[in-house]
C-alpha cells in the first residue's frame, strides 16, 4: 500500500528538490522539509492515550503519543531524512542499518546493524529517500522484522511502481509514504524522471 502526499506544499518542494541546479545545501535543507510533511502523514494513525493537564484556566483533556518511535534510516541516503523526522519526533529513538549490493549474487548484504530495543513493541520508520527497485527496503524489512520489529512505516521522498510492488510483494502489511510515484527505472536503476543519486545530492560527493 502506497499513500502519495499530494499536498502542495509538498508538491512545490519537490519541484525545487529535482532540479540538477539545486544544490547540496539546498537539496539537504528540501530533503528535511519534505520528510517532515510525509512523516506527518505516515504518523497519522499512531497509538495515542488520553491525558489531563492544567492550563492557567482550567483541566483539559489532550492526547500524547502512546508508542515509542524509532527512526531507521537506510545508510547513506537514509540520513539525509533524519532530521526531518527528528523535528517532527524529537524523542524518536535511532536505529541504522546499512546495506551493499553482493555484486556476484545480486543481493544486498547487512554491514551494519544496531538498534534500539524498542523496535520491538514500537513504532518503526523505515527512511530512504529513494526506493528504486526495492531491494534494500525488502532487505530491512526482512531484518527488522527478524529482530522483532512487528509495525514499520517506510518513508521515502520518490518511488515507483517496481519498487512499490516489490515491498508490497514481500511485506503486505508495512505501508509506504511518498511525496513523488515515478513513471519507471532506467537500466541503471535509476528512477526516472526521480532526482539523480540521492546520496551524491546530499552529501555533495557527486562528480559534475
Ligand atoms: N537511488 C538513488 O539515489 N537514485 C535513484 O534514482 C535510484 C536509487
Amino acid at each position: 500500500m502506497a499513500t502519495l502526499i499530494e499536498h502542495p506544499c509538498v508538491q512545490h518542494k519537490l519541484g525545487l528538490i529535482r532540479r540538477v541546479e539545486t544544490g547540496h545545501k539546498e537539496f539537504r535543507e528540501l530533503a528535511t522539509e519534505i520528510t517532515k510533511f510525509v512523516c506527518y502523514e505516515a504518523l497519522k494513525n499512531i497509538r495515542t492515550r488520553e491525558v489531563v493537564v492544567e492550563t492557567p484556566v482550567a483541566s483539559a483533556t489532550c492526547r500524547e503519543i502512546d508508542t515509542d518511535i524509532v527512526v531507521i534510516p537506510i545508510l547513506r541516503a537514509g540520513v539525509g531524512m533524519l532530521e526531518g523526522i527528528l523535528e517532527l519526533v524529537p524523542t524518536a529513538r535511532v536505529g541504522f542499518v546499512g546495506l551493499y549490493r553482493d555484486e556476484a549474487t545480486k543481493e544486498p548484504v547487512t554491514y551494519y546493524e544496531r538498534f534500539p530495543p524498542q523496535i520491538k513493541g514500537g513504532t518503526c520508520i523505515v527512511i530512504d529517500p529513494m526506493i528504486a527497485t526495492g531491494g534494500s527496503t525488502v532487505a530491512a524489512l526482512d531484518l527488522l522484522k527478524k529482530r522483532g520489529a512487528d509495525n514499520i512505516v517506510v518513508i521515502c521522498i520518490v518511488t515507483c511502481p517496481e519498487g512499490i510492488a516489490r515491498v508490497e510483494q514481500s511485506h503486505p502489511d508495512v505501508p509506504i509514504y511518498a511525496a513523488a510515484i515515478d513513471r519507471e527505472l532506467n537500466d541503471k536503476k535509476y528512477i526516472v524522471p526521480g532526482l539523480g543519486d540521492a546520496g551524491d545530492r546530499l552529501f555533495g560527493t557527486s562528480h559534475h
